[in-house]
């Protein structure tokens, strides 16, 4: 079975960087991974993370980790922030070009640039320590600038912190070969299932059915008088 390694950049007494609006990198590095740990886990993976909680863990341990696990791949994730407060795109890095880590890099960037629509920053090198140290292919996401407000106030949402993660899983989808489903693995996926069969309920865009999301007023209204309409067709 895939063993996949996840790092939440920072945490504990180490914030990241920093937004205007006060949000801190290390609180999005996890509510995203947190996301992604529960598709991949009801895809089947078994998932490692380096840190599921707001505690401080060295980048050495982090490595250690990973390789004490022996993990198939690792994804790092983390925000970018920049002196202009105009910079906005999202990347992917690498160590070096080529081989697992490379290809696992732009499967997943492609799926980021189209869910999030934010300017593609591409895959890059960068000889970060997570990357080099780590005996696994492994891939850093800066998933957008926490120094552009507009993002900052997106990245605060748990509307986009589902995207990135959905993205990333689906880039990952790709490169494994599975079908990425985010209810797969809920305790209401036959329900789901037959919801989205009998054209009752329809998923988002994106592709994703966000189980736990909580619905609105309106979405409910629109569900019963489709209910509704077939009970008057049968009558
Ligand atoms: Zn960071």
């Amino acid at each position: 079975m895939v063993k996949i390694g996840i790092d939440p950049g920072h945490g504990g007494n180490d914030p990241g960087a920093i937004a205007a609006n006060g949000l801190q990198e290390k609180e999005v590095n996890l509510a995203v991974a947190l996301r992604l740990e529960k598709l991949l886990r009801n895809s089947g993976y078994s998932v490692f993370m380096s840190r599921n909680d707001d505690r401080a863990i060295s980048l050495v341990e982090r490595a250690a980790y990973f390789n004490r696990e022996q993990v198939d791949l690792v994804i790092s994730l983390h925000v970018n922030s920049a002196d202009t407060a105009t910079a906005e795109y999202i990347c992917t890095f690498l160590l070096a070009p080529g081989g697992e880590a490379e290809l696992i890099a732009r499967s997943i960037q492609s799926q980021l640039v189209e869910i999030t629509g934010w300017p593609d920053g591409g895959v890059r090198t960068a000889n970060f320590y997570i990357l080099r140290a780590t005996k696994a292919p492994a891939v850093l996401v800066e998933m957008g600038f926490i120094s552009n407000e507009d993002t900052a106030s997106l990245l605060a949402t748990e509307s986009i912190q589902y995207s990135l993660a959905w993205a990333i899983y689906r880039g990952l989808g790709n490169y494994l070969d599975f079908t990425p489903i985010d209810y797969q693995g809920h305790w209401a996926q036959n329900a789901i299932q037959q919801a989205l069969d009998s054209g009752f309920m329809s998923g988002y865009p994106d592709g994703t059915f966000r189980p736990d999301q909580a619905a609105t007023r309106a979405e409910l209204a629109a569900v019963l008088i489709k209910l509704w309409s077939q009970l008057k067709v049968n009558a």
